[in-house]
């Protein structure tokens, strides 16, 4: 059964590690980087926090959205689906 994240900038006590730096992520205006309605990844964000993986991490493109968000230069556009 694949991952899901079920909440947004929100997570339970006993969800992973992983759902909480996800929902972080959406806190600092990460969006989704995952689709279908058996959700996988987007096209070269396999493995990104903000996908759909059991291994997760941050890269600089979260950075760069993050900041980007942060001073104004995108706006905020989903959160979990
Ligand atoms: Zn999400």
């Amino acid at each position: 059964m694949p991952k899901t994240w079920n909440m947004s900038g929100r997570w339970r006590e006993n969800d992973s590690g992983d759902t909480a730096a996800h929902e972080i992520g959406h806190m600092m205006g990460l969006i989704d980087r995952y689709h279908g309605k058996i959700p996988v990844s987007d096209e070269g964000w396999k493995g990104n926090v903000m996908g759909i993986d059991d291994v997760t991490n941050v890269d600089e493109r979260n950075i760069n959205e993050a900041l980007a968000v942060k001073f104004n230069k995108i706006t905020k556009k989903g959160d979990c689906k």
